[in-house]
Order: C-alpha cells, then structure tokens, then sequence
C-alpha cells in the first residue's frame, strides 16, 4: 500500500446533547443513548462499504455505553481517546489533562483489552497556546495524535503547523502528529473534510476537495455521530436554548441545517476512496522515518 490516494475516516464518538448542555448551557447532564443509535448506523455503513475507520471514544460515552465500545471493536475499527469529559485543553492545567487522559486511556483499554495508540483533543483545541498539551499526550502513552488543524481558524487552529505527518519531539519521547486535512478554497486553507463543511456543502464539493488533498498527502476526513440526528432534541434543550441570546439560539439551530443530506454523503464518500484506520498510516510513516536511517 502506498500513501497516495488513501483516506482515513475518523469518528468522535460523543453526544450532541449532553455536549451543548455544558459547552453553551453550562449545565451537566448524562450521555444521551442517541450517541449509541447513530454511531452504530455508522458502524453498519461502514461495514456495507468493507470500511474500517478510527473512532475517538469520549470516556464518558465508554463508561457508559461499553457494548458500544465493544462493538466498535467487534467491527475491527481502530479506537482512539478523545478525552474523558470532552475539554478543550484551555480549560485544563496540564495535571488535569493527563488526568483526564489517562483516565479514558486506562478505561478504553481495561474494556477492550487492547492498547489504544491514538489520541484526540475536543474541539481540535491542541494550539500554539496549548502546545504543551503535546508532551501531556506522550506522557499519557499515546503513540499518536491528530488534533491539530494546520489553519488560521476562529476557535482552533496552528497556522503553519505542517500538513504532513510530523514527528513531534516532547519531555516524554517523541509523538506522531497526524494533522487534519485542509484545502484550498479561493486561495485560503479551510477544514473542508468533516463536520459543518461536510453537512452545509454539497457532495461534489467535499469531493473535489478530497481529491485536491489526496493530489499530494492522505485525506483526514472526521464527523460526530450527531450530525446523523435529525430528531428533536430533548425538552430541556430547548428549555436552556431559549434562555439564550438570539445569536446563540441562530447559531445553535443553524446546526441543524442539512442534517438530512449527510448520510447520502457519507454513503458516496465511503464509495469513492480507499480507506485505513489512522494506525496504518503511522505505522507506515514510523517504517518510512526507520528506513530513511533516522529514528521515531
Ligand atoms: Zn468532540
């Protein structure tokens, strides 16, 4: 298997409720069980396709819902760690986040029985403020981690980051980065390959874009089992949303929009590419650095 023309497909397995109830809200509230019914509708796509991908399992979703996290594994995807209780690391000192990943580490570990390599930060929040969230990430035992968006963007991002995997080197050995993909739209470099760009623009640009990525690297493509729920969020949703300024209250709804279209996308996605769990293309990248006579 070569590098070119490959594509990871990789999942953050939380809930959209529970996750505006705290981030918007401030208010705590449990795991949802839709978590559970959209991320095995991806499992089943996934699995029509002979597609196996890499999911980033929050903590609290494991602790809750371990057939899930058994079933993810039954499927043969890679899992990964996507934090306990979904914090940026600007909202943690550095203890608290190797806390917060070690504690999902050893929980994910403890359910499947097998090492987990992989790590993702919520929200992308891996920055050049948060850079020494990278030697927590080694520190925890992660092999790898792929939370950084190589662009200028509002709420995350490291402009100039390279596009390329990267050997990272920390107080903890060295961590492999896998950087979210980026394309070039006008002349500026946006996270074309998941979430709000996936579900707000039609199939064929997403397309283009993935083929404009994979002209040069792999394709990093990523989404949130929410984005497959189109039914009414609970009550005390909207109880909280209401409270809200109308800014909040448009921009919440506005993730609702296209929510339909998103399983036909990802349907002709899983369609038109070759895909690898994450792992893969490290391991690759890890032969390829040991090859060239240097050292990961
Ligand atoms: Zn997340």
């Amino acid at each position: 298997m070569t590098e070119q023309k490959i594509v990871c497909f990789t999942l953050d397995v939380e809930d959209g409720v529970s996750i505006a109830m705290r981030d918007i809200f401030g208010k705590n509230t449990e795991q949802t069980d839709r978590v559970v019914t959209y991320t095995k509708q991806i499992i089943e796509l996934l699995g029509k396709h002979g597609v196996t991908g890499t999911f980033f399992v929050l903590g609290e979703v494991a602790k809750k819902f371990p057939d899930l996290l058994k079933a993810i594994a039954k499927a043969d995807h890679e899992i990964g760690v996507h934090g306990y209780h979904h914090l940026q690391f600007f909202r943690m000192t550095p203890d608290e986040a190797f806390q917060e990943l070690t504690s999902a580490k050893k929980l994910i570990e403890d359910l499947t029985g097998s090492e987990v390599a992989g790590h993702r930060a919520p929200a992308f929040s891996i920055t050049p403020e948060t850079e020494w969230g990278l030697d927590v990430i080694a520190k925890a035992g992660f092999i790898y981690d792929s939370s950084i968006m190589p662009v200028r963007g509002r709420r995350y991002g490291w402009p100039g980051f390279s596009k390329d995997i990267t050997t990272i080197p920390t107080g903890y050995g060295n961590l492999i980065e896998v950087p979210m993909s980026v394309g070039s739209v006008f002349g500026k470099e946006m996270p074309v390959c998941g979430g709000g760009y996936l579900r707000l623009f039609p199939y064929r640009f997403t397309r283009r874009m993935i083929e404009q990525i994979l002209q040069k690297r792999p394709a990093v493509v990523y989404m949130h089992p929410y984005e497959l729920d189109t039914e009414p969020y609970p009550d005390y949703y909207f109880e909280e949303l209401r409270k809200t300024d109308l800014l909040t209250q448009l921009r919440m709804r506005s993730m609702w929009i296209n929510r339909k279209t998103i399983f036909s996308k990802l349907d002709d996605l899983l369609t038109q590419s070759n895909f690898v769990p994450m792992i893969h293309l490290v391991n690759e990248y890890i032969a390829g650095v040991e090859t060239e006579g240097s050292t990961v």
